[in-house]
């Protein structure tokens, strides 16, 4: 298999760690070619220091200055087209897209057109522009796109190939956040603190608030749905503790075809860049007689409405998935800021679905523009939320 050169979008989150962990076990055949973070200047160096050769982009304007001074003048490129650059580089072949939120759109669309490879973990690209991104992929066969997200990893691999028209169903599994257990009636007293304790996965901020919503399962139907080409009532959510298994796929004949492992998304990374080979990975392995019983149930939709909140979108189509993505990414911002409650989050995506005019077949800059309006209309909510 040639060397593959990595243009690498969200280095110092944890996506970026666990990607470069993969890149220093597989040398010889992975490379790092390009380099991008939001503004962690500190860590962004020494990754550019670990990695000589490669472009390099702070996505903030101010830390990228700040980091070339750091880096002796050496080149480092800053907004959204500073991204864009890193993409265009004529090495690469692969796209990891580690970015967090709906920046992640554009350079995915950009790798896509340069019949790249992309490796994508940035679910809000397929939540917001899964028909453009569909549609790009089928006027360029050249390029790939294979999920990171653990789950539609798992999905991928259980496919192993097989065409979807032989899927009866895909079951997304989810741990089911910190509140699984929690009666309704002590939800209205949930603390920034206690939804950032995910009980099984270490991840970014803002994806362990979404998965103690569940908005992040909700998310990811909208993407199972885009990836596998798959129809919503063929989609379901199963709550699963322990997160042994990362899902599942029922074939037509009955057969269910399931993934596990231990929580390491190193694995979903590495597959994502060597499918459908597989290749050594170091760590520990699931020890199924350690792990006892599997248990499984069907997730509450009363205490957790942010899955019918995002089939609704889902099934709407359009600009309505964007409007949803960027509402819940505002309205978490505002609970990470502690300016509205843990339920206000559904509550203000709900309503900003309500009030929204969604157009049916929206190009990117329709979505941009529906993403722009919903994040200004939780902001306006939420102030009227704090004053009543
Ligand atoms: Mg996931």
């Amino acid at each position: 298999m040639p060397v593959q050169n990595i243009v690498l979008l969200g280095a110092t989150g944890s996506i970026g760690a666990s990607t470069l962990s993969v890149v220093r076990e597989h040398p010889d055949r992975l490379r790092i070619c390009a380099l991008a973070a939001h503004s962690r200047v500190e860590e962004f160096c020494r990754l550019a220091h670990e990695f000589p050769r490669a472009k390099l982009c702070l996505y903030d304007p101010k830390a990228a200055k700040v980091a070339q001074e750091a880096l002796g003048g050496r080149q480092v490129l800053s907004g959204m087209d500073g991204l864009l650059e890193l993409v265009g580089d004529l090495e690469a072949t692969t796209l990891v897209n580690g970015l967090v939120g709906s920046i992640g759109c554009r350079p995915t669309m950009e790798a896509i057109r340069r019949g790249l490879k992309v490796c994508l973990a940035n679910k809000e690209t397929l939540v917001m522009a899964g028909e453009i991104i569909n549609r790009l992929l089928d006027e360029h066969p050249r390029a790939s796109l294979i999920p990171i997200d653990s789950e539609h990893s798992a999905v991928h691999q259980c496919l192993a190939g097989r065409p979807t028209s032989e899927v009866e169903s895909i079951l997304l599994t989810a741990s089911g956040g910190p509140f699984r257990d929690l009666p309704e009636h002590e939800f209205d007293s949930i603390t920034v603190e206690a939804a950032l304790k995910h009980p099984t996965w270490t991840m970014g901020p803002k994806i362990t608030i979404d998965s103690a919503t569940l908005f992040n399962k909700g998310l990811e139907v909208i993407e199972a749905h885009h990836l596998f080409r798959v129809g919503y009532d063929h989609i379901r959510v199963l709550v699963h503790p322990g997160s042994h298994v990362h899902s599942l796929v029922q074939f037509q004949d009955g057969a269910l075809m399931a993934q596990l492992g231990t929580p390491d998304m190193r694995l979903p990374i590495l597959y994502s860049l060597v499918a459908p080979e597989r290749v050594a990975l170091s760590g520990d392995r699931l020890d199924l007689a350690a792990v006892g019983h599997l248990r499984f149930m069907e997730p509450d939709r009363v205490r957790f409405p942010a899955l019918d909140l995002a089939y609704a979108a889902g099934r709407a189509g359009g600009a309505a998935t964007a409007v949803l993505n960027a509402a819940n990414e505002q309205a978490v911002a505002l609970f990470l800021d502690r300016k509205v409650s843990y339920r206000s989050i559904a509550k203000l995506v709900e309503t900003c679905l309500e009030k929204a005019a969604f157009s049916r077949h929206p190009d990117i800059d329709e979505l941009l523009a529906a993403d722009a309006w919903a994040r200004r209309r939780v902001t306006e909510l939420a102030r009227v939320e704090t004053l009543s």
